[in-house]
């Protein structure tokens, strides 16, 4: 049955277009997988670009589906909680889960695209092309038009799916045709990649955390590496007095360094060399809408709804989409003119739900996790879901830890606030009644 199938175009082996690619071997489908950069199995990263990801439970079913997580978690380290790091005092550490033991994981993207390529092209009927940027591709006929270091380069599919990130060419080609509507809002933050290598052998901080540096205006993040290093991300506005843009010489680098994080300059000796050279990265997010042209060209993961880092739930999200349209095609008999729109349908108003999630996220990180009156809360928070389990569930375990639809958390949460807000006014009142009757007595006395 394998050969009677029409060829599907993946454009972009990234994390979502590897997984496509193995989930679409597995139903049968000869896939060809457009590439724009060379084989990253044989080049170097790029520098200030490694990125490390937090894979979550929704990342992990995907990869369970084709046996991947296994690898896949061999080679990541578990996050069981924050270590929010004060300017001053002792780092504290805030658990994700009441139980404690629930871990988010830390994977290079780069590592995870690898074992993801591998086990594409490893499959029967995937064949990958790397150095080919899509340029063209006519919706109507599934002509597309590649810049190869060769020259030009034409191919033709039954169906094109878009999974080529947040700028997609493919999302491109679809608004040149008018046939798509999108907006982009960018942060007007940016991020630089910084390193803490290990420390005589070893982590120079606690490896089964996530370290957090909140800010207030900035934020600075650190995830561990098998190589006993951290990789830490600094979030900062791109302009301004206080900005990337506002330290120009190394002295001012070390200063800003030693006043706003000072337990990172003894840790991080190239610190000033990597701020000089790594590369400020944009933020943003990406809504269009439709997702999909006449059942033949589709868009999924970051090039259909890029969302900003904060709830580490890009490529998680990019991992159940792929998911849900291997769902949809089941459910349609591989009728794409189909499982298409269906594939929208079902997780526009999700993306939208972690897209927003995601924003929130950010206050919460780079201001809020700091603040006595949220450490409590969170404290609060654990009781009541180990005093009602299943019942009372927060939103950190809801996104993370389960694969319940964003958009249903959205609603799941929002109901428990609800009842919670009945529950203390209903209290509240008991007391103040209580108040009340003790007072009167008092008065009669
Ligand atoms: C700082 C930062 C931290 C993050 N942290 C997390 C996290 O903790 N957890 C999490 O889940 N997510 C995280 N993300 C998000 C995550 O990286 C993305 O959501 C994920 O990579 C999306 O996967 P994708 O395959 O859709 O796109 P991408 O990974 O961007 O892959 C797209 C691929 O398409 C290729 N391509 C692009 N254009 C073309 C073209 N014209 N022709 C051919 N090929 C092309 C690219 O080279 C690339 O290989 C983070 C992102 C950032 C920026």
């Amino acid at each position: 049955m394998t050969e009677e199938r029409d060829e599907i175009a993946v454009v972009g082996a990234g994390l979502a277009g590897c997984l496509l690619a193995c989930f679409l071997a597995r139903r049968g489908y000869p896939v060809a997988l457009y590439e724009r950069r060379p084989d990253p199995r044989t080049g170097t990263v790029e520098r200030g670009r490694s990125i490390n990801l937090a894979l979550s439970e929704r990342g992990l079913d995907a990869l369970r589906r084709i046996g991947l997580d296994g690898q896949v978690l061999a080679d990541a380290l578990p996050m069981r909680g924050r270590m929010v790091h004060p300017v001053s005092g002792e780092p504290q550490f805030q658990s994700y889960s009441a139980s404690g033991d629930r871990a988010i994981n830390s994977i290079s993207r780069g590592a995870l695209n690898n074992a993801l390529l591998d086990a594409a092209t490893a499959l029967p009927g995937v064949r990958v092309a790397f150095d080919h940027r899509l340029v063209g591709l006519d919706p109507a006929t599934g002509e597309m038009t590649f810049e190869t270091p060769q020259g030009k380069v034409a191919a033709t599919a039954s169906v094109v799916l878009g999974a080529d990130g947040a700028g997609s060419a493919v999302r491109g080609q679809l608004l040149a045709y008018g046939l798509l509507t999108e907006s982009l809002d960018f942060l007007d933050y940016g991020y630089k990649e910084l390193t803490i290598p290990p420390l005589g052998g070893d982590f120079a901080l606690d490896p089964d955390a996530l370290h957090i540096w909140p800010r207030g205006t900035s934020m600075m993040i650190a995830l561990p590496n098998p190589d006993r290093s951290f990789t830490c991300t600094l979030f900062w506005p791109t302009h301004g007095t206080a900005s990337f843009a506002s330290l120009g010489s190394p002295a001012a680098i070390e200063r800003h360094f030693a006043e706003h994080y000072p337990d990172l300059p003894p840790l991080a000796p190239n610190l000033v060399d990597d701020y000089q050279h790594n590369p400020v990265g944009v933020l943003g997010t990406v809504r269009c809408t439709p997702w999909q042209a006449d059942g033949r060209v589709g868009l999924l993961g970051d090039a259909a709804h890029a969302i900003v880092p904060f709830y580490g739930q890009g490529a998680n999200c990019a991992f159940e989409d792929v998911v849900e349209l291997d769902r949809c095609l089941d459910e349609c008999a591989d009728d794409w003119s189909a499982a298409l729109p269906l594939f929208q349908q079902r997780r526009q108003a999700n993306a939208e739900a972690i897209a927003r999630m995601a924003l929130a996220n950010f206050v919460e990180m780079r201001d809020k996790v700091a603040s006595p009156l949220f450490q409590a809360g969170r404290k609060v928070e654990h009781a009541l879901e180990r005093a009602l389990p299943g019942r009372y569930v927060s939103r950190y375990e809801l996104v993370s830890f389960s694969t319940t639809p964003y958009a249903e958390v959205v609603r799941r949460v929002r109901r428990q606030h609800r009842v919670l807000g009945a529950v203390a006014a209903g209290a509240a009142a008991l007391l103040a009644g209580a108040v009340g009757v003790a007072i009167n007595r008092g008065r009669r006395r």
